[in-house]
């Protein structure tokens, strides 16, 4: 899977500032011990210190040396014990003077056996993924500004509730999902006519997934769309976006069926979604269609994968329309 050159960039500079800010917290946590403990700081003196005999010792080359170098091996792992059980005493960890790592596959090096470290690979990642995300509009969009009184809450009497119970019951609904968030996780497919706030919802859950920490592309399915087929169909770049929507942890496709119908388009949503539930990852899909209208326009194939999702169902009148006149 290919990236642009300025991802790699992007990730050298964030693995720097992890290696800085850990070297930091060790130099403070050195500091802090030598300043207040003196019983440990003089045992990690004679640990350093028996480092320091070990190379000498080393470079000596004359007489028989293994008898010292047991002594020493010896000295220092009683040392090492000392250290452990006095920083225990003061209610440290025990590795609390070691150097910190981030990752301690690779030390924070970023590379291991000559290939790039998982660790640094998901900073490349989430550099892609933050450029393909930056169009949308996240920042406005969390579970606390959803206004459930835009919702009427008059009983229809045909459904026996109103449909701000209905979307009260969505809001819960989505915000469940995203604070129990995990892997492997079960997909979503949002319907509901335009401006009920399908939008709002779904940038909510991808704003929290992302603050935990895990990878989560999300946009609109025309825009998705239409790159994969521009990298498809000529334009040279290094990034291959269909393979980021397959990958990422969580997949926020926004107003499927707005995109103009294609054939091309047809097999690039079949792609998605099948190798994403095939490898247990959860994707989220919010849309305008009716179920009967996903399997006209996208097939069999596709509405059978489709109809296994949760389907949540918004109703009402359209929001953004009460908004315009309550501003007024
Ligand atoms: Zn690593």
């Amino acid at each position: 899977m290919g990236f642009e050159n300025r991802f790699y960039s992007q990730a050298e500079n964030e693995l720097n500032e992890i290696v800085i800010k850990n070297r930091r917290i060790h130099e403070n946590r050195e500091k802090e011990i030598y300043e207040k403990y003196s019983d440990i700081s003089s045992i990690n003196n004679a640990l350093i210190s028996t480092s320091g005999k070990l190379l000498t010792l080393i470079a000596d080359k004359n007489g028989d040396i293994s008898a010292r170098l047991r002594e020493l091996e010896s000295e220092n792992i009683s040392l090492q014990a000392e250290l452990k059980s006095s920083l225990k005493k003061h209610g440290f960890p025990e590795d609390y003077l070691e150097p910190v790592y981030s990752c301690h596959i690779c030390n924070d090096k970023g590379t291991v056996n000559g290939k790039r470290c998982e660790c640094f690979m998901n900073m490349v990642r989430k550099a892609a993924a933050a450029d393909l995300n930056r169009t949308s509009p996240l920042s406005l969009c969390t579970f606390d500004d959803f206004d459930l009184s835009y919702y009427d809450d008059t009983e229809v009497t045909k459904i026996g509730t109103t449909a701000r119970k209905i979307m009260e019951k969505n809001l819960s609904f989505c915000k469940n999902y995203a604070e129990n968030f995990h892997l492997p996780y079960n997909s979503v497919l949002i319907r509901g006519r335009t401006g009920l706030g399908k939008t709002h919802l779904s940038l909510s859950i991808a704003s929290e997934v992302l603050a935990k920490g895990y990878s989560v592309i999300y946009g609109s399915a025309p825009d998705f769309f239409r790159r994969v087929e521009k990298e498809h169909f000529g334009a040279h770049t290094d990034t291959d976006t269909l393979e980021m929507l397959i990958k990422t942890d969580l997949l926020v496709l926004d107003d499927l069926g707005a995109e103009f119908e294609s054939k091309f388009y047809c097999s690039v949503l079949y792609n998605i979604i099948n190798d994403r539930l095939n490898a247990s990852l959860p994707t989220v899909i919010s849309t305008n269609l009716e179920l009967s209208e996903i399997e006209t326009r996208y097939g069999e194939r596709i509405y059978s994968r489709i109809a296994t999702m949760d389907k949540p169902i918004f109703v009402g009148s359209d929001v953004r329309a009460l908004k315009k006149r309550r501003q007024q």
